[in-house]
C-alpha cells in the first residue's frame, strides 16, 4: 500500500514524500479514503499510530482551494485534551499544508485573548483548539461557528478523562448539524461510546491498535526496587548506559518537581512537564528535550500526553500510573511509527497491585529485569519501604550498601554526593 492508492492529490503526497514517510500507517490507510469519502469516523488509535497525518491530510484535501478572501469563516475545527496536542496538530497542519494557502489558528488557555482574537478576525479555515478556551471565546462572540464542516475529536478519552464533555457539548451545539464528524480515542469507556452515538452517524469503525494491546515494538520489563533506591536507580541507569534522551513519568506534579531536582543533583540535566507549568515553562521543557540540552523529562500523565517526539527511546514509569490504561498511553511514546524503544518500570512494594492491574489489562506478564545491586525482591522492597531511611543509613543490610559493586556509581563531581543524595532518602 503507497500514499498514492489512497486518493491523496499530488501536492499532499509531496508533502507526505518531504516528510519522509514511504509507507501509509494502518490508520491512515484506512482513515485517509474515508475522511475523503466524506463518511464519519471512529477510530480506536493512540498516539504514535500516524493518527495527526491520517486526518490531517484528507482534511488539507477536502478544504480544496480556500482562495484568498479576507474574512472567512473556519470550516474545520479539531479539538484537543491539552495545550501541547493541540500545537502539535496545528504543527502538522502547518507542514503538510506547505504551499496551501490555508489558515490555521491554534486556540489555548494560559496564553492571552488579544491575538486569538486577532487570528478569528483575520479569518482562517483551521481551528485547533482545547474546549475550554474555544467557548470562552464562542461566548463572548469572538468567533463564528456556523461554518464548520469538519469536526475532530482527537484524544476523546482524554478530553472525558479531563471533565470536559460539558464545554464539548456545548462547542458541538453551535456548529450547523450537517457536518462530518471524525473521533479518535486510544480506549473505549462507556462515556466514550455515548459520545460516538450521539455524535456520529454511520461512521467508519477504524481499530488499528486492538485496545491493551501496546505496540508490539516496545520492550516492557519491570524492575523490583525499594521506593527509597529508586532515584538512584534511575541516575544509575541514565548515566551507565548513556541514554540521552529519556522519558520519566511520575504520578504527581510534586513528585515530577522533586524528581528532577534529585536528578539535577546527580549531574543530570532534568526539566519537569506538568500542569503547573506556564505555557513558556512547557515549551522550554519540550524544546530542551527534543534538542538534547534536557537529556531527561519528567512528566506527569496530562502534560506528556500527545507530545510528539520521533523515535523515543526510553520510558521510564518511576512511579506506576494507578489508571492502568495510562500505562499503556505511558509506554506509547516509546517504539513509535517504526522504531523500537524501551519501556521500564520501576515498582516498589507499594505498587504491585496497580502492577497487577496493568497486566491484567495487558493480559499478560512483564518481564522482571534484576539490575545487580538493585536486585530486590518485591517483598524485601516492602519491607525496606517501611523503614524511614534517615535512620537506617548505619543499619543497612549487607545487599543495600551504595559502596558496593553494581550500586550507582558515585557522581563524577562532588566527592560522596551519592552517599549525601541517599540521606536525602525517599521519592
Ligand atoms: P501521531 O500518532 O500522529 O502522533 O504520529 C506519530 C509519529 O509518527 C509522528 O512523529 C509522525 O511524524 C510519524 N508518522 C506519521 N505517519 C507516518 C508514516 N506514514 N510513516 C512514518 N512515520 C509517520
Amino acid at each position: 500500500m503507497s500514499f498514492s492508492e489512497l486518493g491523496l492529490n499530488q501536492t499532499l503526497q509531496t508533502a507526505v514524500a518531504n516528510s519522509g514517510y514511504t509507507t501509509p500507517t494502518p490508520i491512515q490507510a484506512r482513515g485517509i479514503p474515508a475522511v475523503l469519502a466524506g463518511r464519519d469516523v471512529l477510530a480506536a488509535a493512540q498516539t504514535g499510530t500516524g493518527k495527526t497525518a491520517a486526518f490531517t491530510l484528507p482534511i488539507l484535501q477536502k478544504l480544496g482551494d480556500v482562495g484568498d478572501k479576507r474574512g472567512r469563516k473556519p470550516r474545520v475545527l479539531v479539538l484537543t485534551p491539552t495545550r501541547e496536542l493541540a500545537a502539535q496538530v496545528a504543527e502538522s497542519v502547518h507542514t503538510y499544508g506547505r504551499g496551501l494557502p490555508v489558515r490555521t489558528a491554534v486556540i489555548f488557555g494560559g496564553v492571552g485573548f488579544g491575538p486569538q482574537v486577532d487570528a478569528f478576525r483575520r479569518g482562517l479555515d483551521i481551528i485547533v483548539a482545547t474546549p475550554g478556551r474555544l467557548l470562552d471565546h464562542v461566548r463572548q462572540g469572538n468567533v463564528d461557528l456556523s461554518a464548520i464542516e469538519m469536526l475532530v475529536l482527537d484524544e476523546a478519552d482524554r478530553m472525558l478523562d479531563m471533565g470536559f464533555i460539558h464545554d464539548i457539548r456545548r462547542v458541538i451545539e453551535r456548529l450547523p448539524a450537517k457536518r462530518q464528524n471524525l473521533l479518535f480515542s486510544a480506549t473505549f469507556s462507556g462515556d466514550i461510546r455515548k459520545l460516538a452515538r450521539t455524535l456520529l452517524n454511520n461512521p467508519e469503525e477504524i481499530d488499528v491498535a486492538p485496545r491493551n494491546a501496546p505496540t508490539e515494538l516496545v520492550d516492557q520489563k519491570v524492575v523490583f526496587v525499594p521506593k527509597s533506591r529508586k532515584r538512584a536507580l534511575l541516575s544509575w541507569l541514565i548515566g551507565s548506559n548513556n541514554w540521552r534522551q529519556v522519558l520519566v513519568f511520575t504520578r504527581t506534579k510534586h513528585g515530577a518537581n522533586r524528581l528532577c531536582k534529585q536528578l539535577e543533583n546527580d549531574g543530570l540535566s532534568a526539566a519537569a512537564l506538568h500542569g503547573n507549568k506556564s505555557q513558556g515553562a512547557r515549551t522550554k521543557a519540550l524544546d530542551g528535550f527534543k534538542s538534547g540540552s534536557v537529556r531527561v523529562l519528567v512528566a506527569t500523565d496530562i502534560a506528556a500526553r500527545g507530545i510528539d517526539i520521533d523515535a523515543l527511546p526510553h520510558v521510564i514509569n518511576f512511579e506506576l500510573p494507578n489508571v492502568p490504561e495510562d500505562y499503556i498511553h505511558r509506554i506509547g511514546r516509546t517504539g513509535r511509527a517504526g522504531s523500537e524503544g524501551e519501556a521500564l518500570a520501576l515498582v516498589d512494594g507499594e505498587e504491585k497491585t496497580y502492577l497487577r492491574d496493568i497486566q491484567r489489562l495487558l493480559k499478560r506478564e512483564i518481564p522482571v529485569l534484576t539490575i545487580e545491586g538493585f536486585d530486590l525482591q518485591a517483598q524485601v522492597a516492602q519491607r525496606e519501604d517501611e523503614v524511614d531511611p534517615r535512620q537506617s543509613q548505619g543499619n543497612r543490610r549487607p545487599g543495600s550498601n551504595p559502596g558496593r559493586p553494581g550500586a550507582p556509581p558515585r557522581r563524577k563531581r562532588g566527592g560522596n554526593r551519592g552517599r549525601g543524595a541517599r540521606r536525602q532518602g525517599s521519592n
